[in-house]
């Protein structure tokens, strides 16, 4: 099912619905489903499973260090494969403008046609690690906007090659990314927004925001995206804090604020588990604001791990 026929099902009742990311190279998916588990008692009506770029590795070669290309997380789809038909529950594979052709796209949409995936998340992806800006592939996109129509024309059957007489189309709902304190290279939150509006224009169904720690940042976007026209449902997307390090991290990954009497709490802390509780604490508080406020779903990056989205969830829905 669409992640916005879940939300139309649910009536006004605000779901849970969380966000994974493949396991590196050569490990178990176990770990995967260990993390998963426990939270599928809060009956999530969609995960979402990211995408990682590339990166640059060095391997030694005839006494040289060889510079090879190389995907630490690949697997994107077939875990959505996975989880769907283990969990009966919908998924959402991440499918990045950067490091794929557009052949490449279309190849990965008509797969996850194939296995009955019915949603997509259409991101630009960030630069690769070396890079300063983001670039894009040879024959790739260079916006999201651009992916989306791409995955608009697909659900019309038009593929890249009409040399296709397409008798089966796809019919993707398509999430994009939403920026409450704005995209870090954009040059102000209005010029964001008017990029988001494209993207929806363009055949978005549904946006999902990044992380952020002040709900009344999250409420201000909401209303200036639906003073500009965005009428699609918006869902916010929010983390807890786990380790202080956390406090110069995201930040400086994200560019997002964090709230003073957040950062206080947490330079209080003496160990990792008081951070991890204050961090469990905050996001429950936000959670309920939201939820009282009639969000969609309430998104949870749990990066992995498991355990305090558990504790949020359980406090919470
Ligand atoms: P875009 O919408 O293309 O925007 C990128 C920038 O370009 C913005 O500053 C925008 O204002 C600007 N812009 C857009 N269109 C134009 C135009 N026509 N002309 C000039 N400027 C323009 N990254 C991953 O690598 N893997 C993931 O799985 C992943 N999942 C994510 C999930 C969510 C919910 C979010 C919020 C982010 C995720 N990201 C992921 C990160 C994302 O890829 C980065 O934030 C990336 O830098 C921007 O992606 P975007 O889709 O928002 O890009």
């Amino acid at each position: 099912m669409k992640v916005t026929e879940h939300i139309k099902k649910a009536n006004g009742k605000t779901l849970f619905s969380f966000e994974i990311i493949p396991p590196k190279k050569g490990k178990n998916i176990q770990e995967l489903y260990d993390n998963i588990d426990p939270l599928m008692e809060f009956k999530p009506p969609f995960i979402d499973v990211t995408t990682s770029r590339e990166e640059y590795v060095y391997v030694e070669k005839e006494g040289l260090l060889d510079r090879q290309i190389t995907r630490m997380r690949p697997g994107t789809v077939g875990i959505c494969a996975a989880i769907k038909h283990k969990y009966n529950v919908d998924t959402v594979p991440h499918v990045l403008c950067g490091g794929f052709t557009r052949e490449e796209t279309e190849y990965l949409l008509v797969d996850c046609h194939y296995l009955g995936i019915e949603n997509v998340m259409a991101l630009r992806g960030d630069a690769m690690n070396h890079q300063k800006y983001f670039e894009p592939s040879e024959g790739g996109h260079n916006y999201a906007s651009d992916l989306v129509k791409q995955i608009k024309n697909l659900n019309q059957g038009k593929y890249l090659h009409d040399v296709i007489e397409a008798d089966h189309k796809s019919d993707f709902c398509i999430g994009v990314a939403g920026y409450p304190e704005k995209h870090l290279e954009a040059p102000s939150l209005k010029s964001d927004l008017k990029r988001l509006k494209e993207k929806v224009d363009a055949g978005a169904d549904y946006i999902v925001t990044q992380m952020f720690f002040d709900n009344s940042k999250f409420f201000k976007f909401v209303e200036d995206a639906r003073k500009m026209g965005i009428n699609v449902p918006i869902i916010p997307g929010i983390k807890p804090i786990a380790v202080k390090r956390h406090l110069q991290i995201l930040p400086q990954v994200f560019k997002i604020d964090l709230p003073e009497e957040l950062i206080l709490e947490v330079e209080k802390c003496k160990t990792n588990a008081e951070v991890r509780q204050v961090g469990v604490e905050w996001c429950i508080a936000q959670s309920k604001e939201l939820v009282d406020a009639g969000v969609p779903t309430v998104h949870y990056y749990s990066m992995g791990k498991s355990s305090n989205i558990q504790q949020i969830a359980a406090g919470v829905f």
